[in-house]
């Protein structure tokens, strides 16, 4: 096991890369603590694919290193850097039994019978499939073929880090959840150093201690779940993640205070000196609520979703998604929206530009 860290790391798929966008990762530098359970996050095309192709070794990249325990291993095949990959669809042999097929990575490696047993039992328990690992893989059910394929990367216990890219795009919607959990139970079991890549947030958020996030090429935050939800690096990501996501409104700057409609809005506290740039106040609709005063609003559309109504008001142009335990308003209806202040942030070209203020400060 290893503590695995990228080093100014670029990777452009065309020959002569000319300008930044010519580049599918951009400038990647991170370190993955040893042990740590990750996701990996972002749209399609973002580069997640890539990168976790180039710690694996499948692909060698145009710029920067990769070092595991401060080891450059940049130019290892994969073969040599002692990782597992499973893929978004299922890599077993068809041919093979089940019980060979999980078997296959240990025998390989030249791995003593008895622990091979143990093992391939103990994969197949956890995984539900101890029931078929005499029969053919040919005969199996997507849903299954990938789960034989989640446990071939899950055999060995002497891996650096398994990495799952998308593992469960094939699987049945109701059958996700449950492995997604087992996976986080069999990390907490195991401890190895685990990468899941993904596209869902719900995914990511409920598999991982540490999310990272990325968006055309770039990683835009690390953090804890938490730290993601509340406090977005980037508008990206105040997007991305939550449900809606967070409210991303137009504004002015003036000495530190921020402006949205001609009204002054409260923030976290001060703007950062010498900020420039698209201005823009970033609140969560779960911190919007609705007052006798605040910024006029229309409302347009409610919807009832159990335990509380998500409301989409229009201030001016501009929507505003307000998430509410009380009783809601109705379509048509004028509101005032009020922002919690210390959740109301600043960014400036997507960038969070306010600082929160400090215990003494604020008191
Ligand atoms: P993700 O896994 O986040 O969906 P990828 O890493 O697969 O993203 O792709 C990142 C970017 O690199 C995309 O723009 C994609 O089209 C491009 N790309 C990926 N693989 C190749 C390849 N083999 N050749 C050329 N371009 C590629
Ligand atoms: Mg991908």
């Amino acid at each position: 096991m290893a503590k695995i860290t990228l080093k100014n790391l670029r990777h452009a798929y065309m020959p002569q890369p000319k300008g930044p966008e010519d580049y599918a990762l951009k400038e990647v530098d991170l370190d993955w603590q040893d042990g740590g359970a990750y996701a990996l996050l972002g749209p399609s095309g973002c580069g997640k694919s890539t990168l976790l192709n180039i710690i694996s070794g499948l692909l060698v990249p145009s710029e920067g290193q990769i070092l595991f325990d401060g080891q450059d291993v940049t130019q290892l095949p994969p073969d040599q850097r002692n990782i597992a990959q499973v893929f978004q669809f299922p890599v077993i042999y068809d041919t093979m039994t089940v019980y060979d097929n999980l078997a296959f990575p240990l025998k390989n490696r030249g791995v003593d019978p008895a622990t091979i047993d143990r093992r391939v039992r103990e994969i197949a328990e956890m995984l539900e499939v101890n029931e078929m690992l005499n029969r053919r893989a040919a005969g199996l059910s997507p849903d299954n073929k990938q789960k034989i394929s989640m446990g071939r990367g899950l055999v060995r216990d002497d891996v650096n880090v398994v990495m799952f890219d998308e593992p469960l795009t094939v699987i049945d919607p109701h059958l996700k959840w449950k492995l997604r959990s087992k996976l986080k139970e069999l990390h907490q079991k195991i401890n190895r150093t685990m990468i899941y890549v993904t596209h869902d947030q719900t995914e990511a958020l409920t598999f991982a201690d540490k999310v990272v996030v990325m968006q055309l090429g770039e990683v835009v935050q690390i953090g804890t779940p938490v730290e993601l939800f509340e406090r977005p690096a980037h508008t990206f990501v105040g997007h991305f993640i939550g449900s809606p996501g967070m409210n991303v409104l137009p504004a002015e700057q003036r000495d530190g205070a921020a402006f949205f409609q001609g009204q002054q809005v409260a923030l976290e506290g001060p703007v950062a000196a010498g900020t420039s740039g698209k201005i823009e106040i970033g609140v969560r609709p779960e911190f919007v609520t609705l007052g006798q005063t605040g910024i006029p609003a229309q409302v347009r559309k409610v919807a009832d979703i159990g335990r509380h109504h998500v409301v989409e008001a229009m201030a001016g142009e501009h929507k505003v998604a307000a998430i509410l335990n009380g009783p809601a308003p109705q379509q048509g209806d004028t509101v005032h929206l009020q922002f919690r202040p210390d959740q109301t942030r600043v960014y400036a070209d997507g960038w969070i530009a306010s600082t929160p203020a400090t215990e003494e400060s604020a008191a």
